[in-house]
């Protein structure tokens, strides 16, 4: 479960996101829809812990937090496909998060076959990935410490369509697991068959929160 009450978030005069409250439950995909600018990483962000909000709160799994950066086993997050040091491969990648976050090292080769990047692929340097390929790798961070939580900052993005059913599947399944799963998109269409529960924003606030059937019925 994610409460986020009240949240806001200033970069010097610019206010990214305000006065932003909305609740996130396990057992569901919600999508986060917004245009572009609209204050959704910023959100996911403060979410994960990496940014601290200018006002209000964020709870995640009962537990607040100060400054803090969450753990991979609590809560696991997809943000920018680019954020990766290209030098390494993606199994060198994933180790090190592994060891950073006690997470068994066997953990690599598992979440590495669950998104499909097994074998010579998960040797291969990031730098030489497709947008496709960074976008699995960014999934399997997520996964990699098996939280309950999940965060996905536009995850269709560079997927080919293949891709686009095999992360709708794994979406659905974590869901299923129980998972509370959370995933940014700034095209309504992407959403339709993805999510069930909508949380939509507009220059950093709230403009609905409710399932997708009854956001998609408005008229
Ligand atoms: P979205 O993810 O919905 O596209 P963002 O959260 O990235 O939106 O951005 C929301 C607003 O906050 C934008 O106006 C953006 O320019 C601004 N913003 C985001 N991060 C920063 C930052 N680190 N410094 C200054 N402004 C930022
Ligand atoms: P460092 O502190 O050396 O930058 P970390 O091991 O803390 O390295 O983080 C490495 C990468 O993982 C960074 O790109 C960071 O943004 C990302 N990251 C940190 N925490 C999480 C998380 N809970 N979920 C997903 N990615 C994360």
């Amino acid at each position: 479960m994610i409460e986020v009450k009240d949240l806001t978030k200033r970069f010097g005069a610019t206010t990214a996101v305000k006065d932003l409250t909305f609740t996130v439950r396990p057992g569901h995909v919600t999508g986060f829809l917004g245009p572009n600018g609209a204050g959704k990483s910023t959100t996911l962000r403060t979410i994960l812990g990496l940014s601290a909000p200018s006002g209000g709160s964020v709870t995640v799994a009962g537990r607040a937090f100060g400054d803090r950066r969450r753990g991979l086993r609590h809560v696991g997050a997809l943000l920018d496909a680019g954020d990766v040091h290209g030098g390494r491969s993606a199994a060198a990648h994933l180790a090190v998060l592994a060891r950073g976050n006690r997470i068994p090292r066997g953990r690599v080769d598992e979440v590495l076959a669950e998104v499909g990047l097994a074998g010579a692929a998960g040797r291969r340097r990031v730098a030489g990935f497709s947008l496709g390929m960074r976008q699995r790798l960014g999934i399997a961070t997520a996964l990699l410490g098996d939280p309950p939580v999940l965060l996905f900052d536009e995850p269709l993005n560079g997927l080919d369509p293949e891709g686009v059913l095999w992360v709708r599947g794994l979406f659905r399944r974590l869901a299923a697991e129980g998972r509370t799963v959370l995933v940014s998109s700034h095209l309504m269409s992407e959403m339709e068959h993805t999510a069930d529960e909508l949380v939509v924003i507009g220059r950093g606030e709230l403009v609905a929160a409710e399932s997708l059937a009854r956001f998609a019925a408005r008229g």
